[in-house]
């Protein structure tokens, strides 16, 4: 069986990228949308071949319990919107896949998480680098100490901005913050899986360079990090400028992935000389089976959803650094706490 993956929200990250890979999914399919823009609707059946009775808008999702083609529900609106339509989704009793970043507080992702426990539904976040063979080669690297052990990761996630300075990711109520809610947390990860600890405290600093561009969003924030062993990490993360990196050194050697965080081809080098280098698959592909392995057959979830509530206490606590002056924040997770 094939799982029906219905997609929420039809903007630039389903029709460019979860949709077309639904196409070469192995264990799931695009079966249903959701949308708030009626125009859409006969667009994408027209494209895909969705039957009318599986496609929905905002008011009447929640009947999307009685239909039994769908299976999952894939979260992709703006971020503010993530914990209703997880929550709705997993009370209409679906799977659900909730994009990044998981809501706009730890309180929501507690919330996403709760109501999935309770429906009895699996929960993934949309966390694509977890299933793409490059990280999967850092998690290996860390895990069998082919660099030593490791003292220092630096990781950077961010991109130029420009357009529209009232689209929503620069729209506080609508992202629920900016550079760091949209890329940083590809950094934070990257300090995650590149020492293979959560961090124990952090401090952070805000730069703002376009004031009138960034009114209420942040533009560039930088953090470090301490982890249990010792070893330090820092990030930065833009909507001022492009960079898309991670760095990781060890006592006998490093490793360095740039891009690191993009759709992919990612591209790697390491101390040894060695190129780290996989054949491109769509991430989204990966992802999506992943997931679909993990609800039919019990393989384990690589971005489980307190993977997601981890990243967002830890944005949380950049965010009150930077209040306070930058302060450094302690963290207090149990070791291994949101890994897949
Ligand atoms: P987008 O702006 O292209 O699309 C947003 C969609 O939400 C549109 O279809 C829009 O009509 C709809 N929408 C509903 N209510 C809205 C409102 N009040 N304001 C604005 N739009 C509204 O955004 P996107 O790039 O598709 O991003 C959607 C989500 O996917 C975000 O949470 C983003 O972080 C995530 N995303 C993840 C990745 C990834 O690599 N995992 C990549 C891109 C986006």
């Amino acid at each position: 069986k094939k799982l029906g993956i219905a997609l929420v929200g039809l903007g630039s990250y389903s029709t460019y990228q979860l949709a077309p890979a639904l196409q070469d999914t192995q264990h799931c399919y695009l079966a249903g949308i959701v949308t708030g823009t009626p125009e859409k609707e006969q667009i994408w059946a027209d494209k895909y071949g969705i039957p009318e009775k599986n496609i929905y808008n905002y008011q009447n999702f929640d009947d999307i319990a009685n239909n039994g083609d769908i299976d999952v529900v894939y979260v992709v609106l703006p971020n503010s919107m993530h914990a209703e339509f997880s929550i709705r989704a997993a009370q209409a009793g679906k799977h659900v896949i909730c994009e990044k970043p998981m809501g706009i507080s730890v309180e929501e992702c507690t919330a996403i998480i709760n109501a999935c426990d309770k429906a009895g539904v699996k929960l993934g976040m949309g966390y694509r680098l977890h299933s793409e063979p490059y990280t999967q080669q850092v998690k290996e690297y860390v895990k069998e100490k082919t660099f030593g052990d490791i003292l220092f990761v630096s990781a950077d996630a961010s991109y130029r901005a420009t357009g529209n300075p009232d689209q929503w990711r620069l729209n506080k109520e609508l992202s629920g913050g900016g550079a760091l809610m949209n890329m940083g947390v590809y950094a934070v990860q990257s300090t995650i899986y590149g020492t293979g600890e959560n961090p124990v405290s952090v401090s952070a600093q805000e730069f703002s360079t376009r004031p009138e561009y960034f009114k209420n969003t942040d533009e560039t924030i930088t953090a470090q990090f301490k982890f249990p062993s010792g070893a330090v990490g820092n990030i930065t993360t833009s909507h001022n400028f492009n960079a898309n990196a991670m760095y990781v050194s060890g006592t006998s050697g490093w490793f360095r992935l740039q891009p690191a965080n993009n759709y992919g081809p990612l591209s790697g080098v390491t101390s040894k000389g060695d190129e780290i280098k996989f054949p491109h698959e769509s991430q989204q592909k990966l992802q999506m089976d992943d997931f679909a392995r993990h609800v039919l057959f019990g393989e384990p979830n690589k971005a489980p959803g307190e993977m997601g509530k981890r990243d967002m206490m830890i944005v949380e606590a950049i965010y009150q650094s930077i209040a306070n002056g930058g302060e450094t924040i302690a963290l207090d997770f149990e070791p291994g706490y949101g890994f897949g």
